[in-house]
């Protein structure tokens, strides 16, 4: 009885203590000195140093007027001779994508530079496998690795004689498969095709090839790596991986994991803040709430997103003029003559537009072709009302999109993510076999979007290319290809803007722009430290800058 008489006092006490702390507002319990601030305010202002209190910036300026607020438990951080940034906002990404393919055999181009080295390498990774074990393999890219013949179905059955083989494309809009993966998911010649452009490839006399076009073809193949064995660890691992790039927010563009998991890996408030867009197919829209207000400042379901096209390296981007045709697009397995078609008539988007927007979701719409790119706005401009404008509707990667195009952006309150690496690493393969130096050289305007004011952000999409905020801003500043040829100088963009684009614009297009993306007062402490001053460092030597730490909401997280 005493005791408890006991502990009662303590906690009454501490409860005062805590309450008088409570009322105390001025007193930071953070400051940081010593280095340079880069803001990324209106002005894109350089300071002296932060104050912050409660996870809450609370003053921003000189030196010594933000010290003198300092009391003795401030906990003061010197940050001489390096770089504060508010955390990097990856606008569109899929961290549950990079999750599943964590553990496959790697194909890639970024890791290997020759066919004979990379199929090796499967052979070898095969040999370690148990008899029946599904093997999955991730990376193939015949644009990335020169003379790399796409496999047949007899190829990879000689590969794997004992067990079910499934690789999936660096792009991940094509897949391959063997004998017996096609047997163990149950699909065969006679299996209808999906359609919209994704089927199951046949030889000649109407026999299955091995190649597997599009997501909707291949997701009995992908259910098989979503057993959930492990993936909220390898999630999680990812999300760990995002955080030490210094990524302290991330938009998660579709193939999510169910909410209540991704709830959990980043309630720890030590991983980046989680917005998800649920994929519009039958088995994510189950996880859409009732309601458009849900989650908190981690973790929030914004909206959904739908594909109006697919991607320039398998035929399915859709052009108003024909694709290129030669050696490297049949190897693609784009047809000759071929324009590549929209997925949705109009009429079907607008059904989609009504059905979502007018409920309040804010929609994210992958586009990369000019003929896409025209449809999706002529929808927007027919159904959008003036509440709808308030939605920020996205369009997702924008590969070739128009100046008159986005001049009617600003008015429709409608936005773009470049997928800005398609020049760094297929810049070169676009000019010579794909769409034409004429075309290519007008990829990704990247510059005229901020002239219209029109918040634009650049993504990674990973796993399809890495998540590094420097290597995309650098390659929207240089326009520069891997060979070092540019593609449309006239829309590189400063270092300023380009920071932006990985900072406050992001947090704009994910409503968040009073909380995130700028170092400002009242905004949440999300901060990155770098050991470089990224407005006065050497773009070429940009890959050499360290993430020396991060913090959420003043919570150093690494
Ligand atoms: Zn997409
Ligand atoms: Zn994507």
């Amino acid at each position: 009885m005493r005791k408890i008489m006991f502990s009662n006092k303590v906690y009454i006490v501490s409860t005062i203590l805590f309450l008088i702390s409570c009322a105390d507002t001025s007193t930071p319990d953070l400051i940081f000195i010593g280095g340079k601030v880069l803001t990324v305010d209106q002005n894109n202002s350089i300071q002296e140093a932060v104050a912050v209190k409660d996870g809450v910036i609370i003053k921003v300026g000189k030196r010594e007027e933000v010290l003198s607020t300092a009391k003795s438990r401030t906990k003061i951080i010197d940050i001489t001779n390096r770089t504060l940034i508010p955390g990097f906002i990856a606008a569109h990404e899929h961290p549950t994508l990079a999750a599943i393919f964590a553990d496959t055999i790697d194909m890639s181009g970024f890791t290997f530079d020759s066919s004979e080295a990379m199929w090796s390498n499967l052979k070898t990774q095969i040999k370690n496998k148990e008899k029946g074990e599904w093997i999955f393999a991730m990376g193939i890219d015949p644009v990335l690795i020169p003379n790399l013949v796409m496999p047949s179905k007899k190829k990879l059955d000689a590969i794997a004689p004992d067990n079910p083989l499934f690789i999936v494309s660096q792009t991940m809009h094509s897949f391959w498969a063997n004998s017996s993966a096609f047997e163990k998911v149950g699909i065969n010649k006679d299996t209808p095709d999906p359609g919209l452009g994704s089927y199951y490839g046949k030889t000649d006399k109407g026999e299955l090839n091995g190649f597997i076009s599009e997501a909707t073809a291949a997701a009995p193949f992908v259910d098989e790596l979503k057993s959930p064995f492990g993936l909220i660890d390898r999630y999680q691992n990812t999300l760990d991986d995002l955080r030490k790039s210094g990524f302290t927010s991330v938009a998660s563009l579709g193939f999510n994991l169910p909410p209540f998991l991704a709830k959990y890996a980043s309630s720890n408030n030590l991983e980046p803040r989680i917005r998800q867009f649920i994929y519009l197919t039958k088995q994510e829209l189950e996880y859409l709430p009732d309601a458009v207000e849900n989650g908190d400042d981690y973790y929030t379901i914004l909206g959904l997103k739908l594909w109006h096209d697919g991607s320039p390296y398998t035929g399915t981007m859709a052009l108003s003029e024909n694709y290129l045709s030669n050696e490297l697009t049949d190897k693609m397995g784009i047809p000759k003559n071929h324009k590549g078609e929209s997925r949705l008539s109009l009429k079907e988007f607008e059904d989609q537009i009504e059905t979502y927007s007018e409920k309040g979701w804010q929609l994210a719409v992958h586009s990369q072709g000019d003929q896409s790119n025209r449809e999706v706005l002529k929808g927007f401009d027919t159904m959008l009302d003036s509440k709808g404008k308030l939605l920020r509707h996205r369009f997702e990667h924008c590969l070739l999109i128009s100046h008159s195009a986005l001049s009617k952006f600003k008015l429709l309150g409608l936005t773009p993510s470049f997928h800005i690496n398609h020049i760094y690493y297929y810049g070169d393969a676009l000019v010579e076999n794909i769409i034409g130096d004429e075309r290519a050289q007008l990829v990704l305007p990247v510059k005229t979007a901020f002239e219209y004011g029109l918040h634009p952000t650049l993504h990674a999409d990973s796993p399809m290319f890495p998540t590094d905020a420097f290597s995309l801003m650098k390659t929207a500043i240089s326009r520069q290809t891997r060979t070092g040829k540019t593609l449309g100088i006239g829309q590189a963009i400063t270092v300023q803007q380009a920071l932006r684009t990985m900072t406050i614009n992001g947090a704009w297009q994910l409503h968040m722009e009073d909380k995130l993306g700028s170092i400002e007062v009242g905004k949440l402490a999300d901060f990155t430290l770098l050991n470089q001053n990224l407005y006065e460092y050497p773009i070429d030597q940009w890959d050499k800058i360290k993430i020396e730490q991060v913090w959420l909401a003043g919570n150093a997280a690494w």
